[in-house]
């Protein structure tokens, strides 16, 4: 947005807060509300013509000019999503300073003071302007939320860890999901140095908080599959199943290993059975497939992925099909078949596998916590026929 555009942004703002200041204690003063048109503008005139290295700007307000003060707070963050954080920075910081006015737009005003400095790269002051709204008790969930994200930005989980559950006992939230999570995040690192003793340590933390978590449970079934314990690894893969049956897709592979490798045919048959008994996602047909053709024969897996795919379409199961009949297609057929199969692999091509719930965010990795939103456990499988 260029200087024209923003001013054609501002004329309503402006009109607005002489309206709403003509409205909250002058009404029927209508010379009031054009002075203070008159005197916004002129602020306003002042900002935009870059004369507002010093304070002078907001010496116009006097005392309890709140609604001046709000519009242009809200002025100060529109600076800031234009990237304008010096600007958004001393506007929001000249209201803060103003004892004259209202508490509640002072602590607004602070709040959005903090995301400057957040937005801005300085993100200790951002942390010590949150911690200074935290500490008075002055808009505790949305301090606590950004807070908490910028801990969660800068992969600091210790600290996340402690401010979560401050936040719990202030305001009564569950945090325990995110605290899991956390601990979660802290294993990856402790798996990453090879500080296997470390990573469990914080798995058992995340499963002490969050019973139900998921990710606890399939990142011990994998250090239990490297280190070739396999029934502690089916164990935690049958919790999986158990907590969340949409991460099938994403366990299967190794939930084939581990049966494979505990060496229980009885077992692995057992769960065979039960995934041919019922509709699965396309990713665990395919998996299947491969397993049944090595335990029984092609024939008997192919029977199976045929039906599978007939009990829930799917178009990689469409695709995978077409590649098959291409193998069996007779010379003359073949380049029918080829050019259906090209047309589906097209299609099929850049098809992301998971959404988030929340934000619609797609891609071909599974995200714990959204790259979009940045919510915890919002992004899942897409299910249907351009998914499994
Ligand atoms: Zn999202």
């Amino acid at each position: 947005m260029d200087i024209p555009d923003l001013l054609w942004f501002l004329l309503p703002v402006a009109a607005a807060g002489g309206w709403l200041a003509a409205r909250r204690g002058q009404v029927g003063k209508a010379s009031q509300f054009w002075d203070y048109s008159q005197q916004f503008h002129e602020g306003m005139g002042e900002l935009l013509s870059e004369q507002h290295a010093d304070k002078k700007l907001f010496s116009t307000f006097t005392d309890g000019e709140t609604d001046a003060a709000e519009t242009h707070s809200a002025l100060g963050s529109l600076y800031r999503r234009r990237g304008e954080f010096e600007r958004a920075i001393l506007i929001h910081k000249s209201i803060t300073e103003r004892t004259d006015l209202d508490h509640e737009v002072r602590a607004s005003a602070q709040l959005e003071l903090a995301r400057d400095y957040e937005m801005g790269g300085l993100l200790d002051r951002s942390e010590s302007t949150f911690r200074s709204l935290i500490k008075r008790g002055i808009r505790l969930e949305e301090s606590y939320d950004a807070l908490l994200q910028l801990h969660e930005r800068e992969q600091d989980w210790l600290q996340a860890i402690q401010l979560a559950l401050q936040c719990q006992l202030d305001t009564g939230r569950d945090v325990a999901p995110q605290v899991a999570h956390y601990y979660c995040e802290l294993a990856e690192t402790a798996v990453q140095s090879a500080d296997l003793p470390n990573a469990a340590s914080h798995l058992q933390l995340a499963l002490q908080h969050w019973p139900q978590c998921a990710r606890a449970h399939i990142q011990l079934a994998s250090m239990a599959l490297v280190a070739e314990q396999y029934r502690q690894a089916i164990e935690h893969f049958d919790k999986v199943e158990e907590l969340d049956a949409s991460l099938m897709p994403v366990i299967i592979e190794s939930r084939f290993k581990a049966l494979k490798g505990a060496g229980d045919v009885v077992a692995l048959k057992a769960f065979v059975l039960r995934i041919q008994a019922q509709k699965n996602a396309y990713s665990v047909v395919r998996t299947t497939r491969k397993v049944l053709a090595e335990l029984v024969d092609e024939q008997v897996a192919d029977r199976f992925f045929k039906d599978q795919i007939l009990k829930r379409p799917s178009l990689k199961g469409l695709r995978d099909w077409a590649h098959d009949q291409l193998a069996l297609s007779k010379p003359g057929e073949r380049d029918k078949v080829q050019v259906i199969c090209s047309l589906l692999d097209q299609v099929m091509e850049d098809k992301p596998g998971f959404r988030c719930r929340s934000c619609g965010f797609q891609g071909n990795v599974m995200h714990w916590r959204c790259p979009g939103c940045a919510s915890w456990d919002s992004v899942s499988t897409i299910i249907g026929v351009e998914g499994e």
